[in-house]
């Protein structure tokens, strides 16, 4: 180890700045462990809420659980509270514990390579900077996924990306198209109805709603967060509780009778709120409820029905100087086209070159799709840990705890290291063929695996994401197996 660290005050680097990356330059800190860096690429910290900046942009996943378990916010103002303001909640957050001032901006890692025991990584701009444990929290849903559509640079108007917000175009008054209907063009298409003069809603595959009613917390509500923090705890217990047991951990269940229930709540949803009975057979999904990530929205089927609202359903044949052409040979015209189109969900880490042992590259071991065990560490990246890697429990859970019972996890493991254990800890190949074979077998079973596409799934249609209930995921992340482990 070099000069700057030592077996017990090992150096941390920290790949992002966003929810995850805070959350573990706060616990190191809390922790004693001050030897860190945070890189971040961009201008500012806050990763997925710096970036979909979106009319319509909320969290869906309900506002007191999605927040660290340390610093519980009493004044979010809704139930799920819009974007901007879960992005000045990071940042306040970061500014409180002082770690904000510990981030460098504008430093993209370009590789990451393991020589002689430690890590040594690149920036865009040319440095480097070594350390013996690299903490990837370089998100999930992050770089955005284009449709391949004829003719997208043929259009006159303006294109961008629903995670790649172009706030100098304006929209009011203006012809505007969606293409996608996941959770974002939902929110999207709810949030500038108001304002467009057309909405259209390129829709490829229906997508079942669930009706969520967002109420603000009144200003005595907040108040008692505020005084009495017991009350926002156990607020924040309950809906946690409603949350996993009501929702996330039946979906690795297709046979649940709760999923009947959500599917019967959908059902109803479209049936008492879209009038017209062409339009409600339109928007009828032909797969189960929850197989794709679920969609909850109170008004999309208000806005939808709007007079300046149009939902098509023709496939997209090209764009053109003045719109959409769709297969019927319609001309729509535009005046700018959204992509709602979602992510490129397999890049994670990527694209960083990272190198393990003996030159291993990542990408090469990740080439047919990437695994990570309990989505965190892969076999000959030692001193590496992903938060929110491959295999995560995602979309229908609250990344934070995720990110904080992984964090608690790999802390366990470099206490290993620095108690003596060894100076090298990552998973064994062998654990890691259980962990993924077993992983595949659960996947079967969950509703993901019922018959629809969606980005859950990889290439050979089996899901990727986290198979089991989220009380395994935290029974897992109490205490690493260390047989699983190879120390050296
Ligand atoms: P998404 O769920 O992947 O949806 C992408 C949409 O684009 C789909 O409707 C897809 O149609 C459509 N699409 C893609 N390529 C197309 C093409 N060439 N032509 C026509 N349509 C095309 O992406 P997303 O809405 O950005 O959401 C991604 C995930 O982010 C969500 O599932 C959720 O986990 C997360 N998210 C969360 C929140 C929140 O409030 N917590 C908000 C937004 C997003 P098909 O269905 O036919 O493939």
């Amino acid at each position: 180890m070099t000069p700057e660290s030592t077996r017990t005050n090992p150096r941390f680097l920290i790949i992002g700045a966003g929810m995850a990356g805070v959350m573990t330059a706060i616990k190191l800190q809390e922790a004693g462990l001050d030897n860190f860096t945070i890189y971040e690429k961009a201008e500012t910290l806050g990763g997925t809420w710096r970036e979909n900046t979106y009319p319509g942009i909320a969290c869906d996943v309900p506002s007191h659980f999605y927040s660290y378990s340390f610093a519980l916010n009493p004044d979010w103002s809704h139930r799920f509270s819009p974007g901007a303001e879960i992005q000045a909640y990071f940042e306040d957050v970061a500014a409180r514990y002082g770690v904000a001032d510990l981030i460098q901006f504008g430093k993209e890692v370009t590789r990451c390579a393991f020589e002689g025991g430690r890590w040594k990584i690149e920036f865009a701009d040319g440095s480097t900077d070594e350390g013996d444990f690299v903490i990837a929290a370089t998100g999930v849903l992050h770089h955005p996924a284009y449709p391949d559509i004829e003719g997208l640079d043929a259009f006159d108007g303006e294109v961008f990306h629903s995670s790649r917000w172009n706030h100098d175009v304006p929209i009011a008054g203006k012809r505007v198209g969606v293409v996608g209907t996941g959770s974002s063009a939902i929110q999207i298409v709810s949030g500038i109805v108001d304002e467009v003069a057309e909405m259209t809603l390129f829709q490829r595959t229906a997508q079942w709603i669930t009706p969520i009613e967002n109420q603000p917390y009144t200003d005595e509500e907040r108040a008692e967060f505020r005084d009495k923090p017991d009350v926002m705890q156990e607020l924040r217990a309950a809906v946690t509780k409603a949350f996993t047991e009501g929702f996330a951990n039946v979906l690795v269940d297709a046979e649940s009778p709760m999923l009947q229930a959500i599917q019967d709540s959908c059902t109803a949803n479209l049936e008492n709120n879209v009038k017209d009975p062409v339009l409600r057979e339109r928007l009828r999904p032909d797969y189960r409820a929850t197989c794709k990530r679920l969609v909850m929205s109170a008004d999309f089927y208000d806005a939808i029905q709007r007079p300046n609202a149009e939902l098509v359903t023709e496939g997209i044949k090209r764009l053109e100087t003045s719109g959409v052409r769709t297969e019927d040979g319609e001309l729509h015209e535009l005046d700018v086209l959204v992509l709602a189109t979602g992510f490129e969900v397999d890049r994670f880490v990527r694209p960083m070159q990272v190198i393990g042992r003996d030159g291993i590259a990542l990408d090469d071991v990740w080439k047919h799709g990437s695994f990570a065990y309990l989505a965190m560490s892969v076999p000959d990246f030692p001193n590496f840990f992903m938060l929110n890697g491959p295999n995560a429990p995602i979309g229908n859970f609250s990344l934070i705890e995720v990110a904080e019972l992984q964090f608690a996890y790999i802390m366990q493991l470099v206490e290993q290291v620095r108690s003596g254990k060894g100076n090298e800890v990552c998973v064994s190949r062998q654990a890691m063929e259980r962990f993924d074979a077993e992983r595949k077998e659960a996947a079967k079973h969950t509703i993901w695996a019922t018959g629809c596409k969606s980005w859950y799934l990889d290439r050979d249609g089996v899901p990727t994401a986290w198979p089991w209930t989220f009380d395994r995921f935290r029974e897992d992340m109490s205490e690493p197996r260390l047989s699983d482990y190879e120390m050296k």
